[in-house]
């Protein structure tokens, strides 16, 4: 099986094995699911037609309804394409589920079709899809096919690099023991996914297929770096990004359970240590001086006209991600933890940072309630509670406003950065190479103790 043909891939690294192919999960766990084929598909000998279909759950088994014909479906049967580049379309499909652009589209994806049906008889969707084609939209569906080339090629990079560490660590389930005194401590990571090697949304890597047009130089980027990955310690790094760290890029343990795979450590994201800061942030001053002010690093874009090449048109409206503030009132504040974590601590009395990472990212974080307390981690953990969907991210000092008898009327949080900061800053890897940098320097800033090997 192609998947497992990796192990040897992995173990030697000159092996010429071709390229895995991927199963990822476009829809998981609904009753029915509407498609659109191109062109014909095959399975188990039949031949279905090009147009619209929907496939139901019906007990063990799939049934794909199209406007004159039907066909019942074992578990697990697979949809070929008659014609090679033939597409299918997957109608109002969640995209970015659970964070502040959730919306609904009709993707194109290419490759196979894979239905997959849960003991309770709901349907999940899967796509079976060659890893560099994968890749190819990855770069196009995280970033914008039209920024800098040599910042695409480190993405294609970090992106194999990541989905073959991802598949490599099947067997290491991540558990970590809740530490003393902490009352939720919560993260999320691959193990959520059975059915499938990846999902298509945020939680893994956004893979759109076909819907954005795949660029020239997304194409390009995946070509030229064919193959290669992230290698330290006789392993495939498990080379995590995020939009934007702040000025500081953060370590693993932060924000997912576990040991933390060799090769990700905490950089400057800068050429030379930002002028007027104190690092690293080992106080609550420094860190409160970091995020409220304004470094001189990559990711801070000056440029709208560079941003507008790095973002998405989702993302295009968030423009205030390298320092923002948000305000809430005690009623918010109280209503929002309540409503959360299901604990009723009354108003809210205090935010106070119990551990932060060394961009300055909370991972656990004490909320004092007039009816009692509770400690939380990890950062995602943070982001959540404080938030109707998702703050940006967990690197934020509290400002209480309005005390009175010790309680505030409202909070502002003064915050950096947008994601976990692991890894390799998206804006700040796009303005090096925006700047001039290669690929391989590009690679080399993010991951200093890395080193690059070509697998296939
Ligand atoms: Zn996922
Ligand atoms: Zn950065």
């Amino acid at each position: 099986m192609f998947v497992h043909s990796l192990s040897s891939i992995l173990v030697n690294p000159h092996s010429k094995d071709s390229e895995p192919v991927l199963r990822i999960g476009l829809v998981s766990d609904v009753p029915q699911q509407h498609l659109v084929f191109s062109s014909q598909f095959r399975v188990h000998e039949r031949t279905l037609p090009a147009g619209p279909c929907v496939a139901l759950g019906n007990g063990p088994v799939v049934e794909l309804r199209g406007t004159d014909w039907s066909v019942k479906l074992p578990d697990g049967a697979v949809l070929s394409p008659v014609e090679t580049g033939a597409s299918f379309t997957i109608t109002d499909m969640p995209v970015g589920t659970g964070f502040h652009w959730q919306q609904k589209e009709d993707l194109i994806y290419n490759g196979e079709l894979e239905f997959s049906m849960t003991s309770a008889g709901m349907l999940t969707v899967i796509n079976r899809i060659g890893l560099e084609q994968y890749l190819e939209s990855v770069i196009s569906s995280e970033m914008n096919p039209l920024a800098p080339s040599e910042f695409l090629k480190a993405h294609a990079v970090v992106a194999r690099s990541w989905v073959l560490a991802q598949l490599a660590r099947d067997h290491l389930a991540p558990h970590e023991q809740k530490p003393p005194g902490v009352d939720i401590w919560e993260w999320q990571d691959r193990e959520d996914h059975a059915l499938f090697d990846l999902c298509a949304d945020d939680h893994c890597q956004r893979y759109h297929g076909l819907t954005r047009r795949i660029s020239q130089a997304a194409r390009d980027a995946v070509k030229t770096t064919r193959g290669i990955v992230l290698w330290a310690e006789e392993h495939v790094v498990d080379a995590r990004f995020s939009k934007c760290c702040g000025g500081l890029s953060e370590e693993y343990h932060t924000a997912w359970g576990g040991s933390a795979p060799p090769g990700l450590v905490s950089i400057i994201d800068a050429q030379a240590p930002p002028q007027g800061f104190a690092l690293p942030l080992d106080s609550e001053e420094k860190a409160a001086k970091w995020i409220k002010g304004n470094p001189d690093v990559f990711c801070r874009v000056d440029d709208p006209a560079l941003w507008r090449a790095l973002s998405l048109p989702m993302d295009r409206d968030t423009t205030n991600f390298f320092r923002w503030t948000i305000r809430y009132t005690q009623e918010e504040l109280a209503a929002m933890v309540e409503h959360r974590t299901g604990a009723g601590l009354g108003q809210i009395l205090r935010l106070t940072p119990l551990k932060r990472g060394p961009s300055g990212r909370m991972w656990l974080l004490e909320i004092k309630g007039q009816h009692g307390n509770l400690t939380i981690g990890k950062e995602l953990c943070i982001r959540r509670v404080l938030s109707d969907s998702h703050l940006k991210s967990s690197a934020f000092v509290v400002e209480h406003r309005e005390l009175h008898r010790d309680v505030p009327g409202g909070v502002i949080l003064h915050g950096a950065g947008w994601g976990h900061g692991v890894g390799m800053c998206q804006i700040g890897a796009g303005s090096m190479a925006a700047q001039g940098s290669p690929w391989r320097a590009i690679l080399t800033h993010y991951f200093p103790s890395c080193e690059l090997r070509t697998l296939f």
